[in-house]
């Protein structure tokens, strides 16, 4: 067929068609006739709360007041001594009903005749579980739970402040900020992160009817400085989850078990002791390791001398800043081998066991914190620190390729909202 035929038949079929679209849309409507109404089809179901048809019912809610008790809430409201009885026993291989908390929410039901006794109480236990009590005849107890979500998601921001304050605006669980300063945390010094580092992570996130809940799981990160990138992938273990480099190196140090090569634990960590100088009951938060005097203290692990001083209590100290998580406190030394704001190793040798300060006898009292708080490094959970298992390589390098596609379009997608933005 020549150029020219099929121009024609192009030109002939839109004519044609145009005719009789141009014909439908021209031609008069002649009468209207009004069209019957049609029946809903929609069923209208009777609206229901905790599980339970409220056609006829109404429902009263509160948070349990501080002092309040099962049987006070209950008996207060009419229902019958045996009936609070026998729910007290038929919830307990579930829940004891002592465990009742003050301020988490409860509902009482009841039909909408005034003064009636209530059908049914609903305690909530947490986000996602309920205690649904019947009070009528035959009472019984249901535990039941609202399903939770999850979803995955991505971002990439640029810094701009602090961390918390840019994920939120992004739009995400400020949460994200502290679940992504605990996987960098022996990567990335928080502190000195700059205006235009970015931050790219796939994530996922639980939800109950909407709302966040739990904290946010990192699935993979890229924290980009320059030309300096740090990268992070979440390998789930038979031991818990991990995260890996892209090499397959593990993103975190072990810490060693103890300040001192040779000693003995004297006295363990414990919310409540007496004191042997004070004589009185008090925390130690800390962990006694003796050892005869000089003997060499330890860095647990790498990072910068936070404090090298002295106080009343602790004896001469230093406390050494290892990243935004994780802190140690080394008290009661004979001498201080190191100045504040030196960089240590880990296994440098900061000073000299001693028992100045609040000490009976010659020991390290060592101290762990972390995020702020003073913890039992004995019973803090470390995984292990070893590179990807080589069974599981293959497995790890297909993960982070795919996760690297994702983090890329994240990427893009920042990048394109930020040229629609200026
Ligand atoms: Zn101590």
């Amino acid at each position: 067929m020549s150029r020219f035929r099929i121009g024609l038949l192009v030109t002939v079929v839109v004519a044609g068609m145009a005719f009789v679209l141009l014909s439908v849309d021209l031609r008069p409507r002649v009468e209207y006739v009004e069209e019957p109404e049609e029946e809903e089809l929609v069923e209208l179901l009777p609206p229901t709360a905790y599980g339970i048809n409220m056609e006829g019912r109404v429902m009263e809610e509160g948070r349990v007041a501080s002092g309040a008790t099962f049987g006070d809430l209950l008996g207060k409201r009419g229902v019958p001594s045996n009936t609070v009885h026998a729910l007290v026993e038929l919830a307990k291989p579930r829940f004891d009903v002592r465990r009742m908390r003050s301020g988490h929410p409860f509902a009482f039901i009841r039909s909408e005749v005034p003064g009636s006794v209530p059908s049914h109480f609903i305690y909530e236990v947490d986000a996602v579980d309920y205690l649904v009590f019947d009070l009528g005849k035959n009472p019984s107890v249901e535990l039941a739970k609202r399903p939770v979500v999850e979803e995955e998601a991505s971002l990439s921001i640029a810094v701009t402040g602090a961390l918390y304050n840019d994920i939120t605006r992004a739009g995400a669980d400020p949460d994200l900020a502290m679940a992504l300063s605990e996987v960098f945390a022996w990567t990335v010094d928080f502190q000195r992160i700059q205006k235009n580092d970015t931050f790219t992570v796939v994530y996922s996130q639980q939800h109950v009817e909407g709302r966040p809940y739990g904290r946010p799981k990192v699935l993979a990160a890229r924290y980009t400085s320059g030309e300096r990138v740090k990268v992070a992938y979440r390998v789930e273990q038979a031991d818990g989850a991990q995260y890996f480099d892209a090499d397959g190196n593990s993103l975190r140090k072990a810490f060693l078990k103890a300040p001192l090569k040779f000693s003995r634990i004297s006295s363990g960590f414990s919310s409540k002791r007496l004191h042997p100088v004070q004589k009185v009951m008090k925390a130690h938060l800390g962990t006694d390791y003796a050892a005869p005097y000089g003997t060499p203290i330890l860095a647990v692990g790498d990072g910068v001398v936070e404090t090298a001083g002295q106080t009343g209590g602790n004896g001469k100290f230093v406390k050494i800043r290892h990243n935004a998580t994780y802190s140690t406190q080394y008290l009661h030394m004979r001498k201080i081998l190191v100045k504040q704001g030196q960089r240590v190793a880990q296994g440098d040798v900061i000073g000299e066991v001693g028992s100045t300060g609040l000490a009976t006898g010659p020991h390290v009292c060592f101290r762990f914190w972390k995020n702020g708080v003073q913890v039992d490094h004995r019973r803090e959970e470390f995984p292990s620190a070893e590179p990807i298992a080589a069974a599981q390589r293959p497995a790890f390098e297909q993960l982070r390729d795919s996760m690297n596609v994702r983090l890329d379009e994240a990427v893009a997608e920042a990048e394109k909202a930020r040229l629609i933005v200026f």
